[in-house]
């Protein structure tokens, strides 16, 4: 492991990486007792410059900032891509030490959840919609491992990429409803230059579907092309969504939809500020994007 450090000279060397997760709260206790900022970054590892944008916000707005590590099994239904999802704990340290993470905290499943663990955090209404229909008991386990995350980690804020949209409202709702004393900050989608959005699962996709996935920028821009335009009908927005998408041989659309941005409730008529989501899948990859469109 190159770039992991060792107890006793984290000054010199980033990150620290922690894998036991009392050691984890511990050492975010004192720091907090020091009176530092702690700047949460969850993420799943394989990390690309989407995560990496996260971290370097956490940095600049931060004293201490924490990335997480960790491949949830909580979040994955049965026959999902939790046994194959990449898992690149040493570029990820290397990324990380490139831009001066403090932390990366890499704990094991069976010490997040030991023998015995009985607890599960559920959040209605907007983790119900959408991702909650095609994936019912996702968000549950997001939802729980997140607050899990923050309590460890002392945050003071989390970062979250507008990439998972849904997931950002879900985690607003969380810490709104049970007064969670985290502040949650949204960063933009970072694209590759000819505009899928950065993603771990792109790495799932053939030569070919790497090019048929860009049928979900597209038609997110067509959406907001229209938008601008004056249509307000979000059922003609949706055909010329599908024909964009139905270019791509191999692309299958579980769904689209333009909502309110916080409920995310479908709209019939686009009115004021909305968020228009799709998940697509290309082959075997299921994939996510979205775009606000603000008024
Ligand atoms: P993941 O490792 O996929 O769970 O993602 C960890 C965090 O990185 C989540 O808050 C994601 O929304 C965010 N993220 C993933 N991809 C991107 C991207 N292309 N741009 C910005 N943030 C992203």
């Amino acid at each position: 492991m190159a770039e992991a450090n060792v107890a006793g000279n984290e000054e010199e060397l980033k990150p620290y990486l922690v894998v036991d997760v009392k050691e984890m709260s511990k050492r975010a206790d004192a720091l907090r007792a020091q009176g530092k900022r702690i700047g949460l970054v969850p993420t799943m590892g394989a990390l690309h410059l989407g995560h990496l944008s996260l971290a370097i916000a956490a940095k600049n707005e931060c004293d201490v900032v924490i990335v997480s590590d960790f491949v949830n099994p909580t979040q994955f239904a049965p026959g999902e891509d939790y046994d194959k999802y990449p898992r690149t704990l040493d570029a990820d340290l290397t990324l990380l030490s490139q831009i001066g993470a403090d932390y990366v905290f890499a704990p094991k499943p069976s010490d997040m959840y030991p023998d015995g663990f009985d607890a599960k955090v559920h959040i209605g209404g907007v983790s119900q919609l959408l991702e909650g229909e095609f994936r019912p008991t996702h968000f549950d386990g997001v939802a729980t491992v997140v607050l899990k995350l923050f309590n460890i980690s002392r945050a003071n804020v989390a970062y979250f990429g507008q990439k998972d949209y849904q997931q950002v409202q879900v985690v607003q709702k969380m810490v709104d409803d049970l007064n969670v004393p985290t502040t949650i900050e949204m960063l933009p989608i970072i694209r590759e230059p000819d505009g899928l959005a950065m993603s771990s699962r792109n790495q799932y996709l053939s030569s070919e579907e790497r090019k048929e996935a860009l049928v979900l920028n597209e038609a997110l821009a067509e959406a907001e092309t229209l938008i601008r335009g004056g249509e307000r009908d979000a059922n003609v927005i949706y055909a010329a969504m599908r024909a964009i998408i139905e270019r791509a041989p191999s692309a299958k659309i579980d769904y689209m939809h333009i909502g309110d941005p916080k409920s995310l409730l479908p709209l019939e008529r686009v009115a004021g500020n909305v968020v228009v989501l799709l998940a697509v899948r290309i082959g075997a990859t299921r994939l996510i994007d979205n775009r606000i469109v603000e008024r």
